[in-house]
């Protein structure tokens, strides 16, 4: 197999003096759709917030394409090609949609035109400011702005969350598009019947430490009961 493309090991971090993570393992090989699950407070936001340095981690390794950036800025984290799509958008209200996809877009496959064609509704909106725009639309613009940075890995935290259904259901078809193309993407979503059909790997965080880790068929009753409550 190929050499992982993200591979976390052992990772623990704190909030100030409150420890979030303890144990963390994940890996992500080129081309895999990764699952990060858990219920609510068990780590998985807090994870990603560590791989793209928004969070130092305090022990373990964040590896990413061959570069340890565990200690890393930020920004340096995202030129190696981590592209976020954060929970919550935080899409620049003051700029129009296009100077949002814009403000951080790199050269490479993706430009303004393949954005705008895999995204149709925001190439009808792209003077528009991104205030004005829907939840469901300002979620594409968000998916957007990441893809325009020429992601080696996009990360997608809770990017149907509180969407109507039918916006739900393109933001899928989408994710699906991009897992065709090859994209690797880390994926944080409680919607399972979604997310199991086009993920390859799952990986359940409990209480800050990876738990399990297999492919959706294995994800069985007991497994979905003791770590999901479902
Ligand atoms: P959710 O599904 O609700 O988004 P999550 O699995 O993403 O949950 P995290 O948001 O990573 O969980 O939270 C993990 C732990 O860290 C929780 O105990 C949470 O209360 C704590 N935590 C998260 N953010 C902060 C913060 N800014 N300061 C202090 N503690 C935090």
């Amino acid at each position: 197999m190929n050499q992982p493309l993200l591979e976390v090991i052992k990772l623990a971090a704190h909030y100030g003096v409150s420890q979030a993570l303890f144990d963390v393992n994940l890996t992500i090989y080129p081309g895999q759709v990764v699952a990060l699950m858990g219920r609510n407070g068990m780590g998985k936001t807090t994870t990603v917030n560590v791989v793209c340095g928004l969070l130092g981690c305090s022990s373990g390794e964040v590896n990413f394409n061959g570069h340890g950036c565990g200690q890393m800025a930020s920004y340096k984290i995202a030129r190696l090609g981590i592209g976020l799509v954060p929970e919550g958008r935080r899409c620049f209200a003051n700029l129009t949609v296009r100077e949002n996809l814009l403000v951080a877009a790199t050269k490479g496959e993706w430009t303004l035109a393949k954005v705008c064609s895999l995204l149709p509704r925001l190439s009808e909106r792209l003077d528009q400011y991104a205030n004005t725009l829907s939840g469901g639309e300002q979620q594409m613009l968000a998916i957007g702005r990441a893809l325009l940075t020429n992601p080696k890995l996009l990360i997608l935290d809770e990017a149907t969350e509180g969407l109507a259904p039918v916006i739900r259901q393109e933001i899928w078809h989408i994710v699906a598009n991009l897992k065709q193309a090859g994209q690797s993407i880390l994926l944080i979503d409680k919607s399972l019947a979604e997310l199991l059909p086009i993920t390859d790997q799952c990986v359940l965080l409990e209480r800050g430490c990876t738990v399990w880790q297999g492919e959706p068929d294995e994800l069985d009753a007991d497994i979905r009961d003791r770590y999901l409550g479902i």
